[in-house]
Parts: structure tokens; sequence; C-alpha cells
């Protein structure tokens, strides 16, 4: 049994739930979903998910409830993390928008509503490494990775930008794998060593 908590300040998180059981269940695992609003259940949590919604709303809440340092310290635990669109705008080092307080999880700057200001969503088939089909990636105002560290790893790019970033534990994708029926990525960011 796994404990997934998803972090339900704000955002899509029933889909968020049901991908991971998805996933769960293709690896015969069964996945216990808490939907996390305040501070004191992250620290039971074997996994977590940072949904998509908006990344200002989502790190104020964050922060006012307390869950933030529980987050980091999750982390630093070594316990993995799928941070998608919003989610990882907060988990990154820094957002260049000072109305989101960052948790610095992943080494890389993030471009906010970069593509929403050429296109406000669109479906792209996406190689991602270590999938051996293309994903069917759906972006919504989507952010771009501008930056990536030295500690980060790309996992995709979309027209030359990065838009799928792996830093030890934490997973981070500029598009929204839970609204699709192909629970791949979620699987990439919590089943994988196992495999
Ligand atoms: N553009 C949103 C933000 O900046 C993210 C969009 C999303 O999560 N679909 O928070």
């Amino acid at each position: 049994m796994i404990r997934a908590g998803v972090i339900a300040v704000q955002g899509d998180v029933s889909e968020h739930a049901s991908a991971i059981q998805r996933a769960g269940e293709s690896h015969g695992q069964s996945v216990e979903v808490e939907k996390i609003r305040q501070s004191g259940s992250v620290p039971d949590c074997d996994v977590l998910l940072l949904p998509g919604g908006e990344s200002t709303a989502i790190s104020r809440l964050l922060s006012q409830e307390g869950i933030a340092p529980e987050i980091i310290d999750h982390v630093e635990s070594e316990k993995p993390v799928l941070a998608t669109c919003a989610g990882l705008i907060v988990a990154a080092a820094d957002a260049n928008d000072d109305r989101v307080d960052t948790l610095n999880l992943i080494d890389a700057t993030i471009n906010r509503n970069a593509f929403g200001r050429q296109v406000d969503s669109f479906e792209a088939p996406l190689d991602v490494a270590g999938l051996e089909r293309a994903f069917p990636a759906v972006f919504i105002r989507a952010p771009v990775i501008e930056t990536v560290g030295s500690n980060a790893e790309i996992l995709a790019t979309w027209e030359n930008d990065p838009v799928a970033i792996k830093h030890g534990p934490v997973v981070g994708t500029a598009f929204h794998p839970e609204l699709t029926e192909d629970a791949r990525i979620h699987d990439l960011a919590f089943f994988h060593e196992e495999d």
C-alpha cells in the first residue's frame, strides 16, 4: 500500500488521484490517496503530487497553511514528488514572479504563462526520456522552463524549450499528464525504480 498525498489547496486534484491509482494498479500496488489542505498529513505520505492550477494562489496557501516546509522535508527524505504546470512553477528555484514564493526543489527557473501568450492550450505528442512511445501532452497556459541548473535533468523538450525535468526525487512537467488516460508520467515519477 502506497500513501499518496495530493496537495489540494487549489487546482486539478481529482484527476491526479485517479492517475496515480491507475499507475499503481499497473504495478499491482494499491494506492491510498489523501487530499491535503492542511499541515500534518504530508509526513505520513510516501509520495506527493503538486497539481496545476494557479501558482500564485497555491504558493500563498502552502505558506499560509504551513504545508510548504513539510513538502521540503519530504524531498529531503528522498521521497518522490510529481509537480505539474502550476505545481512545477511552485517547485522551481525561481518563477520570475514576486507573487510566487517557490519551494526551490528543482534547480531550474521558470517563465509563467510563456506558451499562453502565443496559444492558450494545445496537445502535442511528446518524446519523454524513459518512455518508449510519445506521450500525449496537454499544455494549458503552460510555463516554460527557462534555465536548468546542473543538478536537474531535462526529460523532454517542445520546440527547443524544456517541458519536463527531473531533480532527484522530483519530476516536474509544464504539461498536464493527469488529463489523459495515459498514466505513464505518474508511473515514471513514482514506480519507475521498481521495474
Ligand atoms: N499559468 C498558471 C500559473 O501561472 C499555470 C497554469 C496551469 O497550471 N494550467 O500558475
